[in-house]
């Protein structure tokens, strides 16, 4: 990999120039045609596109994204029914560990999925180590067999449910980090496809969201990223440490959707975060969990920092009350799972679910993410999400929620360190990371899409070109 590395003709600050990067860092910017190509230096050859500071995914799953590429997807969507479910896990192929491991499971396709259903729906000769997560993500399904494997029954979590003769069901929820510790390890190859696709989309720094991340997902991160297999920059938020080069963000703390925690509890683990220095970047889906939320920062004060993730419910009245807070939020859930907010959520919720467009008419930065893999991972997917905000059938939801292609991708360019921060910039002595576009930036945002990236570089390596 050469440490040298000239861009000819890219469209940067509106103009057409020549950029060089030495070690990792910009070195010259210059008027197109300035620059010529060095023994030994790579070039990448804009022919006008735009070169934009990468982009940064705010809120992400990477180690559920590496497991989901390989998993079985059982959304309705997919499926289409119980009989569907069935035949799709019926024919599953398990992975190297012996497992199959299925996504996306709505709870209209076959009610509840305890063990006994999910053993019936596989029958006899279908794989027997089974487990399906939830399409919320919170709960996973084992088949008889695989409770069985892990050793259910026995088990003292407390997300482990248990029918009224105490034996558990095979259903278990918030209990990833407890379930990841019992099955087969992960390995690196599944993440270096996540790495893979995410330079595809031009991301050159993602935040990792996972609450509770433990030291062998740490570790695995980041060999990952020193190998070049996840060349992102990697910013995790449920770690209690991270070793160089990744970076520390708030603490997350979840604030389950169903069984909301004490006012104290919740007030105590952000006040111990802060005091470490740490801001929190709190869950919070509904408007009881943001209420909570809001009584406990009044209660100990908001850290320059502190996020919300998703906050998909805010109602108009609270909007000023987040002022000082960064709100890290998911359009494209509405384009996947849309159908099924209008069918379930609150109908005074809806036209405001996941607001955008007024919180920042409040005052409040936001910025979009992809929660991937509960969302696309495709940012471009995101913008054209938070412009059209149409269901999976095509009705807007909160059309007064919509924003740019230009107000999203500024949310996608601001630092992983502070959300919402005015976009990176392309400047003499910053990094070169780099998102190259196949055409001018204006005309993609008329037409946004990840098919316009014609190349990525992180800290001055090429990590994807067009047609590699
Ligand atoms: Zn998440």
């Amino acid at each position: 990999v050469s440490r040298s590395l000239l861009l000819q003709r890219v469209e940067l600050h509106g103009r057409l120039q020549d950029v060089r990067v030495a070690d990792g860092l910009v070195s010259v910017v210059t008027a197109a045609g300035q620059l010529s190509r060095q023994p030994g230096e790579a070039l990448v050859d804009g022919h006008g596109g735009a070169l934009l500071p990468g982009l940064a995914d705010h809120h992400l799953h990477l180690l559920a994204a590496a497991a989901s590429l390989a998993s079985l997807d059982c959304s309705a969507a997919r499926v289409g029914d119980r009989a569907g479910l069935s035949a799709a896990l019926r024919s599953a192929t398990p992975g190297a560990d012996g497992w199959v491991r299925a996504v996306g499971y709505d709870g209209q396709l076959a009610g509840p999925l305890t063990a006994t259903t999910l053993d019936e729906l596989l029958g006899e000769g279908a794989p027997r180590l089974v487990r399906v997560q939830d399409r919320s993500g919170a709960a996973w399904s084992l088949s008889g067999a695989a409770a069985h494997a892990i050793g259910l029954q026995g088990a003292l979590h407390p997300g482990v449910e248990r029918g009224g003769d105490g034996r558990a069901t095979g259903r278990l929820f918030g209990a990833d980090d407890w379930l990841r510790d019992r099955l087969p390890p992960t390995g690196t190859a599944d993440v270096a496809t996540v790495g893979t696709l995410l330079a595809r989309y031009g991301v050159t720094a993602v935040t990792d969201a996972t609450a509770g991340l433990g030291d062998d997902a740490v570790t695995l991160l980041a060999d990952a990223h020193a190998a070049g297999l996840l060349p992102q920059r990697l910013h995790l938020l449920g770690a209690a440490s991270v070793p160089v080069p990744l970076s520390l963000g708030p603490s997350k703390i979840m604030v389950a959707d169903a069984a909301l925690p004490a006012l104290a509890d919740l007030a105590a683990r952000v006040a111990a975060s802060h005091e470490r220095g740490r801001p929190v970047a709190v869950h919070c889906v509904t408007r009881e969990a943001l209420l909570l939320l809001l009584s406990a920062l009044d209660l100990v004060g908001i850290l320059e920092g502190d996020r919300v993730e998703h906050a998909a419910v805010v109602p108009r009245e609270l909007m000023p009350r987040l002022r000082g807070l960064r709100v890290v939020t998911q359009p494209a859930f509405l384009t996947v799972r849309g159908e099924s907010y209008r069918r379930d959520v609150d109908p005074r919720d809806l036209p405001g679910l996941y607001p955008y467009s007024s919180l920042l008419a409040a005052g409040v930065p936001v910025v979009p993410s992809s929660d991937a893999p509960f969302g696309p991972l495709d940012p471009w997917a995101v913008i054209c999400a938070a412009r059209d905000r149409r269901t999976e059938r095509g009705t807007v939801l909160g059309a007064r929620e919509q924003v740019s292609p230009r107000t999203a991708l500024a949310g996608l360019l601001s630092p992983v360190e502070l959300p919402g921060a005015p976009p990176r910039r392309v400047t003499v002595g910053g990094a070169a990371d780099f998102c190259v576009l196949s055409c001018r930036l204006e005309e993609a945002l008329r037409h946004p899409s990840s098919e316009l990236v014609a190349a990525t570089v992180i800290a001055g390596d090429i990590v994807h070109t067009a047609g590699s």
